[in-house]
């Protein structure tokens, strides 16, 4: 999907409407359409890349720091307890809009949302062996 299609391209553009909450030179963030919790944000680069991989180091330090600065006023704006930051990459990983983003979710003792259940039945040879093809990956 490429600029002129995408939704949150569009939400930049100020084509669409949005619940806007932040912006700066490089940077918008508006409140997910479908919250998890009430003030929970979509903190999105003005510019288009569709995910992680692609986005650029300076596009993602930007977002990052943005990302900090909405953390913490959705913590006081919400009073929240916690704050979940999260980022899908490929539909396989959840990921629906395909301009990269990142999740603010504010999170409450008692929300009732749970973590992936912890995978504790791989052997010590598979950690090993998953480690030392990620560390040659590095290396490419
Ligand atoms: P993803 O699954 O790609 O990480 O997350 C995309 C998020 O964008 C979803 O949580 C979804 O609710 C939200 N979203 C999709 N379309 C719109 C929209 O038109 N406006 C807003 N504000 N959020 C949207
Ligand atoms: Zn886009």
């Amino acid at each position: 999907m490429d600029e002129k299609d995408c939704i949150f391209c569009k939400i930049i553009r100020k084509e669409i409407p949005a619940t806007h909450i932040y912006e700066d030179e490089h940077v918008i963030a508006f409140l997910d359409i479908k919250p998890n919790n009430l003030g929970h944000s979509l903190v999105v680069p003005k510019e288009h890349f569709p995910n992680i991989y692609t986005t650029p180091d300076e596009v993602l330090s930007r977002l990052i720091a943005a990302t900090k600065k909405v953390a913490i006023a959705v913590k006081k704006g919400v009073a929240a307890d916690g704050i979940n930051i999260a980022n899908n990459n490929e539909p396989d990983a959840g990921q629906l809009v395909f301009h990269t983003h990142i999740h603010v979710i504010p999170r409450y003792k008692d929300d009732g949302y749970k973590h992936w259940p912890a995978k504790t039945n791989y052997t010590p040879e598979q950690m090993k062996e998953a480690a030392e093809k990620i560390k040659n990956a590095l290396k490419n």
